[in-house]
């Protein structure tokens, strides 16, 4: 596999007004030319910066509008062509992963990449000639690592995973839904949105615990100058993972702290798949060892596209979480 499958990039958020009331530091710095992303230890005035190279580096004033069309657009574009691909944000809880992914209507250049996403594939609906389309959708929950419908008529149903032959790996009776605009997809995420479970941390009371994947499923069947009709399939999944931060920061016990083993497993083993799909010496690629990565084995390494956004405080107060997200993105690229 190329190594240009995998794209990561870093996003370094601005100081909350809380960091700002703390009277915070800035430890994390960008060079966006050059997609590096340096950071400080708090103190250490002496040493010189870590840092780290990205396929894209992005600071406190840079817009989603411009972190997708430099990374996101080519994906979603290889999706609206048949190949599979998967957008993730990873970062601990307050670093702007939904920021990122969900965005917000104003100022419109912040409108996040899962509305720009949508609006990407519908208008290469619009625009396709000879070509007919068929847009489905689905949405799931991974929590405590149990899968659950978000958009089933029961969304408290385990779903179990299942291996085909042919289709590979899928989860059983998961629902579909087909969607016909940007506004029906919208308004389909948001109602699985609010069936997700929520788990309150100190670290932010409506961070979410699970890690959710929405899905768009295309089908593009193109009719060629003879008549005959050529059928491909390519789907996007848009994942929001669970908070990254250590345990003993979010003050966890009983079966928070049992949850919060679990997101920590499973956010090592995508760690453990992408680099070994990067390395492309590895023979076996781990997907095995977390849902997680079974649920994406169809959409991570082979002929598919994956971008992973790592989410970064500025502040000083975060410096070892910011370094651990920093080092997982190292590893992915
Ligand atoms: P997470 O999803 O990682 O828990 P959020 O996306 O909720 O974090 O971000 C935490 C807070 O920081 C939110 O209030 C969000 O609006 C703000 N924020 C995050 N990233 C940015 C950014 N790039 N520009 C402006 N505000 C941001």
């Amino acid at each position: 596999m190329s190594s240009e499958s995998v794209k990561v990039a870093v996003r370094c958020r601005p100081f909350s007004e809380r960091e700002r009331d703390l009277d915070c530091q800035q430890v994390v710095s960008v060079d966006c030319s050059r997609g590096q992303c340096f950071i400080h230890k708090p103190g250490a005035t002496e040493e010189p910066p870590k840092h780290f190279t990205f396929d894209g580096a992005y600071h406190m004033e840079h817009s989603t509008e411009l972190i997708y069309n430099e990374v996101a657009y080519p994906l979603v574009e290889g999706v609206t062509e048949g190949y599979n691909g998967t957008i993730f944000a990873y970062g601990q809880t307050g670093s702007g992963k939904s920021f990122t992914m969900q965005g917000v209507a104003d100022p419109p250049s912040q409108i996040g990449i899962i509305p720009r996403a949508f609006e990407h594939i519908f208008e290469s609906v619009q625009c396709a000639e000879n070509t007919k389309f068929l847009v489905r959708a689905s949405y799931m929950e991974i929590y405590n690592e149990e899968i659950r419908d978000l958009l089933g008529a029961d969304t408290k149903q385990k779903l179990e995973l299942k291996e085909h032959p042919e289709k590979g790996v899928y989860v059983k009776a998961l629902s579909m839904h087909t969607v016909h605009s940007v506004v029906e997809c919208g308004s389909i995420m948001e109602t699985g949105w609010s069936n997700r479970s929520v788990g309150y941390t100190l670290m932010n009371k409506d961070s979410s615990r699970s890690h959710s994947i929405f899905t768009i499923h295309m089908e593009i069947c193109e009719t060629d100058e003879q008549g005959k009709d050529h059928i491909r399939a390519g789907k996007l999944n848009l994942v929001d993972l669970a908070g990254s931060e250590r345990q003993s920061k979010t003050g966890a016990s009983g079966e928070r702290l049992k949850e919060a083993t679990k997101i920590n497993l499973s956010l090592s083993a995508l760690g453990n798949v992408i680099s070994a799909l990067v390395d492309g010496k590895c023979k076996h690629i781990p997907y095995r060892d977390s849902k997680l990565t079974r649920m994406l084995q169809d959409s991570l390494g082979g002929n598919t596209k994956t971008l992973m956004v790592a989410c970064l405080s500025p502040a000083d107060n975060n410096y070892d979480e910011t370094l651990s997200t920093l080092r997982y993105a190292n590893r992915a690229k």
